[in-house]
């Protein structure tokens, strides 16, 4: 019988970043804009500015509220920064490996914050290794460095150009240098990365970057658009110039922000995602409809869904499972007796509202199914009559290479189960899972500019490497 495992540390590159220029509070929006990117990555969090030539860093496991006290923001002087959040496992190498980077080289003093996952980052770095490089951590953000460094160019710019189109996979990079700052996105655009403007103390305009728009709503920062796939920006005194450093790709937007990863209140490749998420559950509710009393979704990643899969289907949405938001790493359990609450720490469901229903039950992916079975037998113990599981993605049936979280092949439930073996492994009275044609309909994907990897296997870049991936991914898995 297929037995999945808890979700663990995976591969660690779910991650958010923030870039501003040109702002005398520069750390303390950079805070800001970090604090607004949380749910990309809860693990380590760290800022770098930049006052005259010097780089002050700081970075900590933990939350972002938790580790930039007023104390560490005063410590981060300069009117220009960059900032970074991320999901990673615990201890030391943990911090190791938490960003920006910070180093010194012959172009200059350089600071580096990345998001995504370079798929050929292990054969760069054997080879700079076989050349004398020496890294201090295992992230694959320091090989962007070490390829600045060696390369002849003489400029910053030049020898990022340089190191980018060595690199393959996905990368939104924000770069903070001495007197600019560069950001880049791989010629894909598998994540996002979006620009905008906010006006400075002075009267004059500032820019801004982030993963998320929600970064910029908190900041008073107006969103502009997105730093394009392949496309290179540089922010200095002379102002903003925008320049492709590689051929043009066909593009691969990571569907994924769409369905979970990203905030309901961002706009993400140019679409807001709540609109997305909406008409997920719309076309889930007609591709899946049953008959039944109440729809409740599985806080908070299923709320959108299931509000539109209530309105399509004209069945009243309850918020019948309520989450607990504080719990944190710091939960210590009290004693060995009444270990493993498993779900129950983070849910809690409401009787009154479950007796006797028949409930649709809607959440954004099942991926090892672990989570999912214990809240249907969590509200099926409420007393909920019948429990019909509706998923608003296709089945997950291969790991993401390119930044988002995912087990190996083996823990992936759907890889190697039927929809109906899965739905008996849950426990649910039916289950159904969206078609990837409305998925694809879902984020008006018209021009196939959407990675779809995770439901179809098909990978939009060459893997020569795919053991090397998949067995890193075994080994963190
Ligand atoms: P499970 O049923 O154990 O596969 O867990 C599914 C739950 O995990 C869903 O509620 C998802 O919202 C959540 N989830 C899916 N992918 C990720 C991810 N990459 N990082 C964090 N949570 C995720």
């Amino acid at each position: 019988m297929f037995e999945p495992t808890e979700r663990q540390d995976g591969f660690h590159d779910e991650c958010g970043v923030f870039a501003i220029y040109g702002h005398p509070e520069a750390a303390n929006l950079t805070y800001l804009g970090l604090y607004a990117l949380q749910h990309r990555g809860q693990e380590s969090a760290g800022i770098a500015s930049i006052d005259g030539n010097t780089i002050h860093c700081h970075k900590s496991m933990g939350h972002v509220a938790d580790i930039f006290t007023p104390e560490v923001l005063g410590s981060l002087p300069g009117d220009h920064a960059i900032g970074h959040t991320r999901y990673s496992t615990t201890g030391d190498t943990a911090l190791l490996n938490a960003q920006p980077f910070s180093v010194a080289c012959n172009k200059g003093k350089v600071a580096v914050a990345h998001n995504g996952n370079i798929t050929n980052a292990g054969e760069l770095r054997r080879e700079l290794e076989r050349e004398g490089s020496i890294f201090q951590a295992s992230s694959d953000t320091e090989v962007i460095l070490h390829l600045v460094a060696r390369s002849r160019e003489r400029t910053l710019a030049g020898a990022l150009r340089e190191a980018l189109l060595q690199l393959e996979g996905a990368f939104s990079l924000v770069f903070l240098a001495e007197d600019r700052i560069i950001v880049a996105r791989d010629p894909h655009g598998f994540r996002p990365l979006a620009f905008g403007q906010m006006e400075l103390p002075g009267g004059a305009l500032g820019y801004v970057f982030a993963s998320e728009t929600c970064a910029f709503d908190l900041i008073n920062a107006v969103y502009l658009g997105d730093v394009e796939p392949g496309e290179m920006v540089i922010v200095s005194r002379e102002g903003m110039t925008r320049e492709r450093y590689a051929p043009i790709r066909d593009h691969a937007h990571c569907v994924f922000e769409h369905v979970y990863f990203s905030r309901p209140d961002s706009i993400v490749f140019g679409r807001p995602v709540e609109e997305s998420r909406e008409k997920l559950g719309r076309l889930l509710a007609r591709e899946h409809a049953v008959e039944a009393d109440i729809i409740v979704p599985v806080p908070d990643s299923g709320v959108a869904a299931a509000l539109g899969y209530a309105e399509e289907s004209g069945i009243p949405f309850r918020q019948a499972l309520i989450r607990n938001h504080y719990v944190g790493r710091t939960f210590i359990e009290p004693s060995q007796a009444i270990r493993d609450f498993g779900v129950k720490l983070k849910l809690n469901p409401v009787r009154h509202l479950l007796e006797g229903k028949r409930v649709v039950l809607v959440d954004d992916s099942l991926v090892r199914g672990t989570t999912s079975r214990k809240i249907v037998r969590m509200v099926r113990s409420a007393g909920a009559r019948e429990v019909h599981l509706r998923i608003s993605c296709p089945p997950t049936i291969s790991p993401c290479f390119y930044g988002v979280d995912t087990p190996s092949l083996a823990e992936l439930i759907a890889a190697n189960n039927t929809v109906e073996e899965i739905r008996r492994f849950v426990e649910a009275d039916t289950l159904g899972y969206l078609s990837l044609a409305s998925l694809r309909e879902a984020v008006e994907d018209r021009n196939h500019d959407y990675c779809y990897a995770c439901y179809t296997g098909n990978y939009p870049t060459d893997l020569v490497n795919i053991q090397e991936l998949m067995a890193a991914k075994d080994r963190h898995g």
